[in-house]
Parts: C-alpha cells; sequence; structure tokens
C-alpha cells in the first residue's frame, strides 16, 4: 500500500506544507472497516490555475484526478479530468494554504463530499482498464457518472494521463 503513495510524497516538502503526509501512523488511524462506505472528495484549489481535485478512496488510498473546468451537471457535457498521483485517505479533511514555493502552493477548500459507490463489484478493475461507473452521494454532487480514460491527447508538451468526467441521464442531471 505505501508504495502508491511514493509519488505524492517525492513531490512535497512535509516540513514545508501543511498537507499530510501519509505515514504508516496517519493510515492506521483512517482505516476502516472494508464494509464500510466509500468516501469521495472534490476540493477546490486555487493554484497556478484554479481547478477542482476529484479523488475516490479505492483500495486504502485516493486516486485523484485534476478537473480545469469542475464538474458539470449536463450528461452532454465531458469534463476533461487528468489523473494525478494517489493521495493518502487523510488528504479527504485536508483545506488549507499550500505555501508558494510548493507543490500546488495556494488555497485547498473542501467544495464538495460524501460518500460513493461503483456500479459493479470490482471497481479496482474498473480503474485499471480506464472505465469506472459510480454513484455519488455527496452535499452538492449524486446520481451517476462516469469516469473514462480518454484517447485525447492534451494540448502541452507533458504527456498527460487524460480521462473524462461525465455526468449520467438522470434525476440529479
Ligand atoms: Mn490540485
Amino acid at each position: 500500500m505505501a508504495d502508491k503513495l511514493d509519488a505524492y510524497q517525492r513531490m512535497r516538502r512535509f516540513n514545508q506544507t501543511p498537507e499530510p503526509s501519509g505515514q504508516p501512523a496517519a493510515k492506521r488511524r483512517a482505516k476502516k472497516a472494508p464494509e464500510a462506505a466509500m468516501s469521495f472528495v472534490i476540493q477546490e484549489h486555487d493554484a497556478r490555475r484554479l481547478h477542482y481535485d476529484f479523488r475516490l478512496e479505492l483500495d486504502g488510498t485516493l486516486k485523484s484526478w485534476a478537473i480545469p473546468k469542475g464538474p458539470s451537471l449536463d450528461p452532454g457535457v465531458k469534463r476533461l479530468a487528468v489523473h494525478v498521483e494517489d493521495h493518502p485517505l487523510e488528504y479527504a479533511q485536508f483545506e488549507g494554504r499550500i505555501p508558494a514555493g510548493n507543490y500546488g502552493a495556494g488555497e485547498v477548500i473542501v467544495w464538495d463530499r460524501g460518500t460513493w459507490e461503483p456500479d459493479s463489484d470490482d471497481p479496482g478493475g474498473d480503474f485499471a482498464r480506464g472505465k469506472l461507473k459510480f454513484s455519488l452521494a455527496g452535499d452538492k454532487l449524486s446520481g451517476g457518472w462516469t469516469l473514462v480514460k480518454s484517447r485525447m491527447r492534451s494540448g502541452g508538451s507533458k504527456e498527460q494521463d487524460t480521462w473524462l468526467l461525465i455526468k449520467e441521464r438522470d434525476a440529479q442531471a
């Protein structure tokens, strides 16, 4: 499990940023019974460019995507979601200011939180195959959603792992 957070920990200096380090002691505290509902969080992150970080609890970490424009309730709108490094579970509670000069410098606030439920009984496999269908029960967002890996090339020179976040057609659309 620890190796999943290697990228997260490499990118940050925990003597400078107030973000959680994801060290084992903290992870033990965060551990929940396997039957407990899985959490999701969306953090508004006022970094160099404002974006929304969408995080789903899966296999002991928070799978994470940066969504420049944030989620859309319109099923006809596909929102670019750049898959980023796994974050520790306790990151779902994080709000604060990442100091200048640090990775992701800027203000982070929780925009929405709640629980999520995958449509299938193999969400880990779905994630690995690049298509996750699920429902959210949050304060702002609910109903069915799809995250699907995109073959689209992002504009920049850096190769990004791009996905799309799409609202399903339902009463919450
Ligand atoms: Mn971010």
